[in-house]
């Protein structure tokens, strides 16, 4: 198969998959609204990882500079920053990135980046503390792994079982083209995220004894020079201007405790003296890397061998056969279990997928409309793959459908059957798709009903 939540106290599901954005700034409420993360499928810790091999990538694509006494000031700024409940606890480091563009960039996780530009570009410690408390909101609100857990592609769970099956989670992104480019979902961010961004961030700052102000203002004045400057062009790119920032910044401030903001160190300007100082570096290009692999063995090698274990993640328990392997973290929201021979690049031959498919603009699950939606998306990323059957079922206890699909195979003079679950889950459309060629149905069949009748849900 060429593989592409929380709705419980949410009034509208729509809001909830929007990112969490409820009660964010445009909204007139009294109090503050502490932002959260919305619907993904990766762990905590896969943001993580994610982050960290994005760092070796982006370092091989970017110029670091090693200066001690900037990069220490820098990650005493965050640091203070990173203290702040609202970021969220994740493992945050700073780099300098000798490049006079006006930027800085954070990537899933925690490793962000800030560009020589940004810093000779600001005028104060609190207007630097700002891009960073903004930027680290999209990490601590992990809207990156949140865009790409919406892009709905199948071969999610397969990407985050990557790393185990030895190709890394970024190379398998990549190949669905969820990478490190400008246009990807986890660098470029909606309008709501930086709502969201800026609102936490704000929040951030005063945690920390920054003037939340100070943030709203930089980006206005960055905004209002954008037209006549390409220094600024990648940011705002990537980080379209939510509007009437110093506006609605002033009106959270006027809901946050009153203080003095002490938190500046009064070391910005000798900082700033030693950045300019430092000599512009030639540039490199962005490049995409590419991942590969092919299904290796015969499908009798990966038939399962009858005897089973047990797994269990947030959403279900159930049993697996013994000689496929589990991918991914059992934290997250979705998962690949298969044998390693089957499973190459982006595509999986033999094994099953559970994951939840988040369906758009919808306020509640309709089994029939979102298993037909998924089917769509399984089909834009395989023309070839056809519907041969539908029937009701039962999973766990609960109501559903029971597809069969029919498409090529990764094995030679194959073609390949998968059968597709689906039925309703307070996280999404809950599915699990069973992938074998079609040959091995003959023989697999009875130990593929197994695997779907040990499904349980686990009740929260
Ligand atoms: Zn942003």
């Amino acid at each position: 198969m060429r593989t592409n939540k929380r709705l419980v106290s949410c009034l509208a599901l729509s809001l909830c998959f929007a990112g969490g954005s409820i009660g964010a700034f445009g909204q007139k409420k009294k109090q503050i609204q502490e932002q959260k993360p919305g619907f993904n499928l990766f762990s905590k810790e896969q943001d993580i990882q994610l982050g960290k091999e994005s760092a070796a990538e982006i370092e091989k694509q970017v110029v670091v500079v090693n200066n001690p006494e900037v990069v220490q000031y820098l990650n005493m700024v965050g640091g203070k920053l990173a203290k702040s409940k609202r970021a969220n606890e994740f493992p945050y480091f700073f780099k300098l990135v000798n490049d006079d563009s006006i930027n800085a960039f954070a990537l899933p996780g925690g490793p962000m980046y800030v560009h020589t530009g940004l810093i000779k570009a600001a005028e104060t410690e609190g207007q630097l503390a700002g891009v960073l408390a903004h930027e680290m909101s999209h990490v601590a609100l992990r809207h990156g792994t949140n865009q790409a857990s919406k892009a709905n592609l199948l071969q999610i769970p397969l990407a985050l079982g990557g790393a185990m099956a030895g190709n890394g989670m970024l190379g398998q992104l990549t190949q669905l083209g969820i990478g490190l480019g400008a246009n990807s979902v986890l660098m470029k961010f909606s309008r709501s995220a930086e709502t969201q961004a800026d609102y936490n961030g704000a929040l951030m700052m005063g945690d920390a004894g920054y003037n939340p102000i100070e943030m709203a203002r930089f980006f206005e004045k960055l905004e209002a020079q954008s037209g006549k400057s390409s220094k600024m062009a990648a940011f705002f790119a990537s980080h379209p201007s939510p509007g009437n920032r110093v506006k609605a910044t002033e009106e959270l401030v006027t809901l946050m405790p009153k203080q003095n903001y002490s938190g500046d160190s009064g070391q910005f300007e000798r900082i700033k003296a030693i950045v300019s100082g430092i000599p512009a570096a030639p540039k490199k290009e962005l490049q995409q890397q590419q991942g590969s692999g092919q299904v290796t063995g015969t499908p009798a090698q990966s038939r399962p061998s009858g005897r089973t274990r047990d797994f269990r993640n947030a959403a279900v328990t159930m049993r697996y056969p013994d000689n496929w392997d589990v991918m991914g973290d059992p934290n997250a929201n979705a998962i690949t279990i298969a044998p390693k021979a089957a499973v190459a690049g982006s595509s999986i031959s033999y094994g099953l997928i559970q994951s939840f498919y988040a369906p758009q603009n919808q306020t509640s699950i309709n089994v029939q409309r979102d298993t037909q939606a998924l089917i769509g998306q399984l089909q834009q990323g395989d023309p070839k793959m056809k519907v041969v059957q539908q029937n009701n079922t039962t999973i766990g206890g609960v109501k559903g459908l029971a597809t069969v699909l029919q498409t090529g195979s990764g094995y030679p003079n194959e073609t390949e059957t998968d059968l597709l679950i689906t039925a309703p889950h307070r996280d999404g459309l809950f599915y699990i798709v069973i992938v074998a060629p079609s040959s091995e149905w003959q023989t697999a069949r009875t130990q593929f009903e197994d695997i779907i009748r040990s499904v349980q849900f686990v009740q929260r």
